[in-house]
């Protein structure tokens, strides 16, 4: 499997090469030259594997140039109950008898960016023991990709973690998950500014090839190829629970549909993968906050990105996104994977800050099968508030976006599965108002609320970030 980039400016090159960069050289985003496919039988004789199993199974289609062994080592590191709370890896939990929600969220920080970033860890000290070197990754966090990445790194010493975060941006508990690292190579900068002011300074570091080189700088950002094909996995997985009590004759005309609390696209750009492949999903339903750039391109067609001053704060925080980096390659595959027709759609985005696409709008709906919607605050308390006290399930803020927009798109006959994208724990406000009742913090996270905390603070000033990094980078 070679990948290439969305703007067609780059020869092709192996998963191993693109792993750590997710960025093309002529700025597109790296993508699968083909897509592969899985053909019905292959999926059924996948259905008795265990999670880590099946990653190397679904894994091993993109990451063609590793070795299955080494791959199947890696999942099974990456996707153990030593990291994980729950048996499954990934359980289905039933809400009432139409919506169930697949748990993506029993990883070290309680939320769905370690199904991704732990295979990342294994994966890129893999590539690294090969090439040898070192690495710097620098990213930013709206919240949760921060602690996962902080997680999955922490004992690698081939790699360190520069991590922006916006101040005052994060939950307490966000924060305490990652400020109360004291390994040397872990770097929490908090940054004045919104999510996407610091996602601005990385992609001006991006564009630095002199910069990027001399400090080998890495990105693990929701572009990373590595985090998209991890989160492909679930997909799969989702399908095979589902079914594991139908007929032979149930299965060949089974469709789930599927709802994703977004912000940056990652997570479902990752179903949309997934469904291109051939796993039998029938709507990708797009749930989005306050901040609903997503769910208005999904309505309308058109993609209207907004400025940070745009972006509201709002109390499912990991989704005050309104730049969403992945739809690239969405658009990718909806302009017939033409890298001059995408560059072209890119130099009006660019120019006029929009890109209309209304003249495929049933082509989103009817040939992708996505479909969207948005809430508010107060949907998010009445549906933490109803899923608890109607089904006895305690759900996050996210999950509960996800929810509620899951319920607008019902179909009869068409189980409907919502992906648990945190835990309550890391959103306690919001859920003790909804519910009167203290979300559960698992018996091993209790002492990080009190754990004294290391944090660099620094203006919005990519100069200054600059002059950290060459201090501190690992060479
Ligand atoms: C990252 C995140 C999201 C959004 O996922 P994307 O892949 O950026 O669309 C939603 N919910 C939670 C809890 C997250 O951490």
């Amino acid at each position: 499997m070679r990948y290439i980039s969305t703007r067609g400016g780059m020869e092709p090159a192996s998963f191993s090469e693109v792993l750590i960069e997710g960025l093309a050289p002529d700025g597109g985003l790296v993508v699968p030259a083909t897509m592969p496919t899985i053909a019905r039988e292959q999926l059924e004789s996948w259905r008795r594997l265990d999670y880590p199993s099946l990653a190397a199974e679904v894994l091993g289609m993109f990451a063609t140039d590793i070795p299955r062994p080494d791959l199947q080592a890696m999942t099974a590191r990456a996707y153990s109950t030593d990291k994980f709370a729950n048996e499954a890896i990934v359980p289905v939990t039933p809400i009432d008898d139409r919506v169930s929600l697949l748990g993506l969220s029993e990883g070290p920080t309680l939320a769905f960016k370690d199904m991704a970033m732990q295979f990342l860890g294994e994966a890129v000290e893999y590539v690294l023991q090969r090439k040898g070197g070192t690495l710097n990754i620098v990213g930013a966090t709206s919240g949760d990709t921060g602690s996962a990445a902080e997680y999955a790194f922490r004992d690698k010493d081939s790699v360190a973690v520069f991590m922006l975060s916006p101040q005052g941006r994060m939950s307490d508990f966000q924060r305490a998950q990652m400020y109360s690292l004291t390994e040397p190579t872990i770097h929490n900068i908090a940054m004045e500014g919104v999510f996407d002011d610091a996602q601005n300074h990385l992609k001006a570091l991006a564009g630095d090839l002199d910069f990027k080189r001399r400090y080998r700088i890495g990105a693990v950002n929701s572009i990373n190829l590595g985090r998209v094909t991890a989160q492909t996995v679930y997909y799969v997985w989702a399908y095979l629970r589902l079914t594991d009590e139908l007929s032979r004759e149930q299965r060949e005309s089974f469709e789930f549909s599927v709802t994703v609390p977004s912000g940056n696209f990652g997570n479902i750009l990752a179903g949309h993968f997934a469904k291109s492949m051939g796993v039998p999903v029938r709507r990708l339903v797009l749930a989005s906050n306050e901040n609903n750039v997503l769910d208005e391109f999904f309505r309308t067609g058109v993609y209207r990105p907004r400025t940070s001053e745009n972006t509201y704060l709002t109390s499912s925080p990991s989704m005050d996104i309104s730049k969403a980096s992945n739809l690239e390659r969405f658009i990718f595959d909806l302009v017939g994977r033409d890298g001059l027709r995408l560059r072209e759609a890119w130099a009006i985005l660019d120019a006029s800050g929009e890109l209309d696409f209304s003249d495929h709008k049933d082509a989103l709906r009817e040939t992708y099968g996505f479909v969207s919607g948005s809430s508010t605050h107060d949907d998010r308390v009445a549906t933490i508030r109803e899923t608890f006290e109607d089904h006895g399930v305690l759900i996050d803020p996210h999950t509960a976006d996800g929810v509620k927009v899951a319920r607008e798109h019902l179909e009869d006959g068409v189980p409907m599965l919502v992906l648990e994208t945190a835990k309550p724990a890391k959103f306690r406000e919001i859920v003790v108002e909804a519910t009167g009742e203290e979300p559960e913090i698992p018996e091993h996270l209790r002492y990080l609320l009190s754990a004294e905390q290391r944090v660099v603070e620094m203006t919005n000033d990519e100069r200054a970030l600059r002059n950290y990094i060459a201090e501190h980078a690992l060479l």
